[in-house]
């Protein structure tokens, strides 16, 4: 730390991303991308685009946001896009929570909730899961704090039913709940259906997983009118242009091609199933994911050590040193033939040790 830096920051603790590492060819299952390229009109659309680079983008991104909100049934002032979805939920640390509107969420979620917390300044309550890794409805109904809830969740990939998540918006009326889809194309319900029923809510979504667009960074946020609008006046006083005009173009391809989203989708599912079999034959432990990765432990290795072993394989998977999920290992689903590359690294390693 340089003796400049700002008082305020002097405890942050930044997010760690996953490895992306340049030196090696490694079997990527460790960032939950999805293992197939951009629809190849999202790269038509965005090189087409890339010959306009010298004018700013769009700061409403109207055609992205005609085009979206027609998919996802609601109207234009009922959305916004940002630069991923790590920027809109930054965006509601900052509108929605304050001393008196503090953050609750689960104490095993996406770690980037107690980083933008910090940053913010907003005290947090970190609610724990169940035993079982299942989020605590009834903890969170009537908590009356500004709640993020990742639905489903990561790194367990356990999905709430939308009635479950209806009741904690419905039990906190005077508190914004955010609800976090990032993973919900591949098997969970998603709340936007609930924006005009409750005015607390606030749906989040990503281009980066289901929609193979992490490098282009678009994510999303989905609530009545009057929410998006305070979150309009904490983009408009960071960063108007937040959205670049290539992956704007890129965003508007992506919802034209929805054909090739749905296979996509359908194919991590069918290949999120068979691996996860083939996982519980070797003796592994799994939740039950809802999401593009599978949440495992081994009853013969610990986390780390299988997560070390396999990158000496070439293979990256997610290892979290958090006390109480130290033993879990989180795994990308990829393709079938990247999957069976894992089982049998993992089967050697099962030989290897014993
Ligand atoms: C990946 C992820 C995000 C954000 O991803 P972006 O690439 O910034 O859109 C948000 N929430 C959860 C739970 C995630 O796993």
């Amino acid at each position: 730390m340089s003796r400049f830096f700002s008082e305020k920051y002097a405890s942050l603790v930044p997010y760690t991303p996953g490895e992306q590492p340049k030196e090696m060819n490694y079997i990527k299952l460790n960032t939950n991308e999805s293992p197939f390229p951009p629809s190849p009109k999202a790269v038509e659309y965005a090189k087409a685009e890339a010959e306009r680079l010298q004018l700013y983008s769009d700061p409403e991104c109207r055609d992205l946001v005609k085009t979206a909100s027609d998919y996802f049934g609601v109207s234009e002032n009922e959305m916004l896009f940002t630069n991923g979805s790590d920027e809109i939920l930054n965006f509601a640390f900052m509108a929605f929570c304050d001393g008196a509107h503090s953050a609750a969420f689960p104490d095993i979620t996406y770690g980037f909730y107690p980083v933008f917390a910090e940053l913010n300044g907003v005290p947090f309550e970190e609610i724990p899961l169940k035993d079982d890794f299942t989020v605590d409805v009834n903890a969170f109904c009537g908590v009356n704090k500004t709640v993020f809830i990742a639905n489903p969740n990561a790194p367990t990939g356990i999905a709430l039913s939308l009635a479950d998540i209806e009741k904690i918006i419905k039990s906190n009326p005077d508190n914004i709940v955010v609800i976090d889809e990032a993973y919900v194309d591949f098997g969970a319900e998603s709340a936007i259906s609930l924006i005009h029923k409750y005015d607390n809510l606030l749906v989040t979504g990503t281009f980066s997983k289901s929609r193979s667009l992490a490098g282009g960074r678009l994510g999303f946020g989905i609530a009545n009118e009057a929410l998006i609008k305070d979150l309009n006046t904490v983009k408009y006083s960071t960063n108007p242009y937040n959205v670049n005009r290539m992956t704007m173009a890129a965003g508007v391809g992506v919802i034209e091609d929805n054909e090739y989203f749905v296979n996509n989708c359908r194919e991590i599912q069918n290949v999120r199933e068979y691996a996860s079999e083939e996982l519980q034959k070797m003796g592994f432990e799994l939740t039950s994911s809802s999401a593009n990765f599978i949440f495992a432990a081994s009853k013969n290795i610990d986390g780390e050590t299988l997560y070390l072993k396999l990158k000496e394989k070439g293979i990256l998977i997610r290892h979290f040193d958090k006390e109480r999920i130290k033993n879990y290992n989180r795994i990308t689903v990829g393709t079938k033939e990247q999957m069976d590359l894992l089982l049998g690294a993992i089967k050697d390693i099962n030989e290897e040790i014993v």
